[in-house]
């Protein structure tokens, strides 16, 4: 078995999942006993903000390849960054041997379900970049985002609550409200695409694309090949 080194802390709360996820897979498929190695670092979040909101990219970029090559050099195999956004980082760099790029295991699974067109929510930096669109070109989906004010609202709900761990039906219910809109533009599906919208659960017409789940699956599987 691979040994896996995930960054996290972007937030917190889902990088519990993420070894939740992996433990319970680890149970469901391997022997009694028997879990991959996994180290997990988590990372200063709020040094990581000023850098998006600023735009310096490349900036926070080269932290995360840094970050990645000493989980390298402690054994790591499989390596995995847990948020979508910080993803748009990596999009200037060669990516990283042994990262399992999450925007690519979501299209490849979008593509799998013979979807064509879905609606994108995740932070304003995720839904107003190229990385979802490009990735899921390559398979022929188109990506739609909400418009305007949803926009914002979703960017609002996602960093003034959600990473910090507050989780309110009143923003479940306006999430709702926005994928609906989407799905009456012609949306067959919605990506969860930050890790924190995948804690709520949704009642929505389509299917729900949780990134999380997605990605934890590749990384397992890519920790046992
Ligand atoms: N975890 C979120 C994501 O998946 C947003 C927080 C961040 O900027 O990393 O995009």
């Amino acid at each position: 078995m691979r040994k896996i080194g995930i960054i996290g802390g972007m937030g917190p709360e889902t990088t519990l999942e993420y070894y939740e996820k992996l433990i319970d897979l680890a149970r469901k498929h391997l022997g009694e006993y028997v879990y991959p190695e996994i180290v997990i670092y988590s990372v200063n979040f709020s040094e990581m903000i000023p850098l998006m909101e600023k735009g310096k990219w490349e900036e926070l970029g080269r932290k995360i390849v840094s970050i990645f090559s000493s989980l390298k050099d402690i054994g790591c195999e499989v390596l995995a960054l847990a948020t979508n956004t910080v993803h748009i980082a990596l999009e200037h760099f060669q990516k990283p041997d042994g990262l399992v790029h999450m925007i690519e295991e979501v299209s490849k699974y979008s593509s799998e379900m013979e979807l064509k067109k879905v609606l994108l929510l995740g932070t304003k930096y995720t839904m107003l970049s190229d990385l979802y669109p490009r990735y899921f070109k390559k398979e022929g989906i188109k990506v739609l985002r909400p418009d305007g004010e949803d926009l914002e609202i979703v960017n609002e709900i996602i960093f003034e609550k959600l990473v910090n761990g507050v989780l309110d039906e009143m923003d479940k219910k306006k999430l709702e409200m926005i994928m609906k809109k989407g799905v009456e533009r012609g949306a067959e599906g919605v990506i969860l695409g930050c890790t924190e919208l995948t804690l709520f659960k949704y009642d929505v017409p389509v299917p729900l694309i949780d990134t999380v789940d997605i990605h934890v699956k590749a990384i397992f599987e890519r920790s046992i090949a």
